[in-house]
C-alpha cells in the first residue's frame, strides 16, 4: 500500500512539474511575442510618421522640375539633397529620398540625402515597384515591414508616404530607411529563445517520461526479482526439505527399530538423502558465485582419461542400480594431458551423466564420448557428448533448460527432483572455457547433451596440489584394518557435532584425538607440547582465529616439530582456489566436508606410518 502511494506520488509529481513548466513556457512565449510585436509596431509607426514628414521637405513643384540627369546640376537638386540630409540627421534615420512612378511597374530615384557615395539618382536605372511604395502611390503611407524592403536592402526598415500636388494627385513618393539590423537581431533572438524554450520543454517532457519509464521498469524488475526470490526460496525449501524429511524420518525409524537390517536400510536412505542435499547446496553455492561473477577457473595440467573415469565413477553406482549400460568412448586424437580446470570440467560431465542416469529408464543406455573437434595455435577444441535413451525433451522446452531453475515440465521436478540449476551452471562453466553447449533430443526417444571446450595441451605431469587426493582413494588397495594406535591428532574444530563425527569415525583406528575449539586454542595446545602430536586436522572457518591464521602461527613457532607436522585442512570449500589458500597458509593437505571416511583414512595412511604402539602418556 505504501509503495502504491509512493508510485502514485512520483507520477503525480512528474505530471505536476511538467504541467507547470509547460504553463510557464507558454506564458513566457506569449509575453515575448507581444513584446516583439509592440517593438515592431512602435518602430514601424515611427517610420511611417517620418515618411510623412519627409513628404513635406520638397514640394510637388520642386520635384516636378527634376526629371533628367541634367536636372541634377540645378541648384534646387542640391538644396533638396541638403534638406533631406538635415532631416535624416535630425531624425536619426539612414536614408531619406524621393521616388517617382515612371509607369510599367517601375520607379525612378529623384533625389536622396546621400553625399558620400557617388549619387546618380535621376540617372539610376528604373527599379521595380515594391508593395509599400505602391500603396504610397495610391495615397497611403505604409511600411515595408522589418527586413522586407527591398531588393538588396534587406537590412533596412523602410516607410513610404505620398507627395501630393495642389490637385491632390500623387506626384512622388517620399521614402525613409533606417538600418534595422538591431531590431532584426532582437527579433531573431526572441524567436531563438522561443525555439530554445520549446526544445527545453520537449527535453523536460521526454526526460521526465524516460525517468518515469525507468522508474517503472526498475520497480517491475524489483517486483520480478522479489517474485523470483520467492519462487527460488520455495523451490529450494522444497528441494532441501525433501531430503531433510528423509533424513529425519529414517533416523526416527532407525532409532525405534531393533531390527539390524531395517536400521541398515534406514542408514542407506539417510546417506542417499544426505548426498542429495549436499548436491543441492553445492548447486546453490555455485549459482550464487555465478550471479556474483565470482566463478573463476583454475587451470592445471590433468589427465583427461582419469578425469573421465572419476566422473563416470561417481554415477556408475546409480547406473548399475538401474541396470543401465554406461559406455565411454574417447577418440584417439584427444590428448591424454590437457591444461584447464579439471574439477569444473568434471562437474559439467558429472552433471550431464547424472541427468542421463536420472532421466533414463531402467535398462537404458548412456554413452559418454569425447573427440578432438579442432586444434589450432596449440588450442584444442574438445567436443564431449552424453547421449541417453531416456525420456527425451520436447523441442519447445529445449532452449530454456539452460536458464536458472528451469525444468522441462513442472511434473518433472515432482517425479525426479532436482534444482534446475545444473544445466545453468554447466552452461556458464562451458562458456568460461570458450565453448558452447546444446541439446539434440527427440521426445520419448532420448537426448544428447553436447558441449565444446577450448583447452591447451597439458604437460605429462600431474600437477594436482594433492597428489594422492583422488576421491575416496579408490585406486588404493583397501587395508584389512587401519590401526593408528600410538598416534595422536590435534583436531581444531569449532562445531561440537563435527568434533564428535571425527572422533566417532576414527574410533576404530585407535587414533588418539585431542580437540581444540578454535584456532587460538589449537595453537596454544600445540605450543604447550609440540611433540605430543603427529598430525593436525584444521577446520578453516573458526571464530577468533581461523584455520589459515592458526596454521601460520604454528608454522612460525620456531621449533622443528612446528615446521614438520602434517596439517590437513578440513573445509567445505573444495575448489582449487580454496585449496591454494590452504597451501599458501602452510597446510600440507586437505579433506572435503562433509567428511568422507575413506578420504580421512587416506590422509592418515599417507602421513602416519602404521602400527606405532601405545600412546605415550604425558
Ligand atoms: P535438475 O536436473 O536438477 O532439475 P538441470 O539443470 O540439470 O536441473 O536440468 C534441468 C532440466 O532439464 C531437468 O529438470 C529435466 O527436465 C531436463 N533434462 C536434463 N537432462 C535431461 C536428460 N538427459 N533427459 C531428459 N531431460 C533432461
Amino acid at each position: 500500500m505504501k509503495k502504491f502511494l509512493h508510485d502514485r506520488l512520483v507520477v503525480f509529481m512528474f505530471f505536476a512539474s511538467t504541467l507547470s513548466v509547460l504553463v510557464i513556457m507558454l506564458y513566457t512565449s506569449v509575453m515575448m511575442k507581444s513584446t516583439a510585436d509592440f517593438l515592431k509596431y512602435n518602430i514601424e509607426g515611427r517610420m511611417i510618421a517620418l515618411s510623412r514628414l519627409a513628404a513635406r521637405i520638397a514640394t510637388a513643384d520642386e520635384l516636378s522640375g527634376l526629371v533628367t540627369s541634367d536636372d541634377m546640376n540645378k541648384p534646387i537638386f542640391g538644396d533638396i539633397k541638403r534638406r533631406l540630409a538635415d532631416f535624416a540627421a535630425e531624425t536619426d534615420i539612414t536614408y531619406a529620398y524621393y521616388l517617382r512612378d515612371i509607369g510599367g511597374g517601375e520607379m525612378q530615384f529623384i533625389v536622396d540625402n546621400d553625399f558620400t557615395e557617388e549619387t546618380v539618382n535621376l540617372a539610376t536605372p528604373p527599379i521595380p515597384y515594391e508593395e509599400s511604395p505602391k500603396m504610397a502611390q495610391e495615397g497611403i503611407a505604409s511600411t515595408a515591414g522589418l527586413g522586407n524592403y527591398s531588393i538588396g536592402y534587406d537590412n533596412l526598415l523602410s516607410a513610404f508616404a505620398p507627395v501630393f500636388d495642389a490637385e491632390g494627385s500623387v506626384v512622388a513618393i517620399a521614402g525613409v530607411d533606417v538600418i534595422d539590423e538591431r531590431t532584426i537581431l532582437i527579433r531573431n533572438r526572441i524567436a531563438l529563445l522561443v525555439v530554445f524554450m520549446l526544445a527545453t520543454l520537449i527535453i523536460v517532457i521526454v526526460s521526465g517520461f524516460k525517468g518515469l519509464t525507468l522508474y517503472r521498469n526498475k520497480a517491475k524488475q524489483s517486483e520480478a526479482a522479489d517474485a523470483a526470490k520467492g519462487a527460488f526460496l520455495s523451490h529450494m525449501s522444497h528441494e532441501m526439505r525433501t531430503p531433510m524429511n528423509a533424513i529425519i524420518g529414517m533416523t526416527t525409524i532407525a532409532k525405534m527399530s531393533s531390527d539390524v537390517e531395517k536400521k541398515d536400510h534406514c542408514i542407506k536412505k539417510i546417506a542417499e538423502a544426505s548426498s542429495h542435499l549436499l548436491g543441492v547446496i553445492n548447486d546453490i553455492l555455485d549459482m550464487s558465485k555465478i550471479d556474483a561473477n565470482k566463478l573463476a577457473l583454475s587451470p592445471v595440467s590433468f589427465n583427461f582419461e582419469k578425469m573421465l573415469q572419476r566422473a563416470v565413477g561417481i554415477v556408475n553406482f546409480q547406473a548399475d542400480e538401474k541396470r543401465q549400460d554406461l559406455t565411454v568412448h574417447i577418440d584417439g586424437d584427444v590428448p591424454l594431458f590437457l591444461s584447464g580446470d579439471e574439477q569444473r570440467l568434471a562437474q559439467v560431465i558429472t552433471n550431464l551423466l547424472g541427468n542421463a542416469v536420472k532421466f533414463t529408464p531402467e535398462g537404458g543406455s548412456i554413452i559418454l564420448s569425447a573427440l578432438l573437434a579442432d586444434e589450432r595455435d596449440g588450442i584444442c577444441t574438445l567436443q564431449i557428448s552424453v547421449t541417453d535413451t531416456g525420456i527425451g525433451i520436447p523441442k519447445e522446452q529445449q532452449s530454456r533448460l539452460f536458464g536458472s531453475f528451469e525444468q522441462a515440465e513442472i511434473s518433472t521436478s515432482h517425479k525426479f527432483g532436482g534444482t534446475g540449476l545444473g544445466l545453468a551452471i554447466s552452461k556458464r562453466i562451458v562458456e568460461m572455457m570458450g565453448g558452447k553447449i546444446w541439446i539434440e533430443s527427440e521426445f520419448g526417444k532420448g537426448s544428447s547433451f553436447i558441449f565444446t571446450v577450448r583447452m591447451k595441451r597439458g604437460a605429462d605431469e600431474f600437477s594436482d596440489p594433492w597428489p594422492c587426493a583422488g576421491p575416496s582413494g579408490t585406486d588404493r588397495s583397501p587395508r584389512e584394518k587401519d590401526c593408528f594406535l600410538g598416534y595422536r591428532a590435534l583436531l581444531a574444530e569449532d562445531i561440537e557435532i563435527n568434533r564428535e563425527i571425527v572422533q566417532t569415525l576414527l574410533e576404530p583406528t585407535s587414533l588418539s584425538i585431542v580437540c581444540a575449539k578454535n584456532g587460538a586454542e589449537a595453537v596454544e595446545l600445540f605450543k604447550e607440547a609440540p611433540d605430543r602430536y603427529d598430525i593436525i586436522f584444521m577446520d578453516v572457518q573458526m571464530p577468533e582465529v581461523d584455520g589459515y591464521e592458526a596454521t601460520r602461527r604454528i608454522r612460525a613457532l620456531g621449533v622443528p616439530k612446528a615446521e614438520e607436522i602434517p596439517i590437513v585442512a578440513m573445509t567445505a570449500n573444495v575448489f582449487r582456489e580454496d585449496i591454494k589458500k590452504c597451501l599458501d597458509a602452510g597446510m600440507n593437505d586437505h579433506v572435503g566436508k562433509p567428511l568422507d571416511f575413506d578420504e580421512v583414512m587416506d590422509r592418515l595412511r599417507r602421513y602416519l606410518p602404521q602400527e606405532r604402539g601405545e600412546v605415550p602418556s604425558l
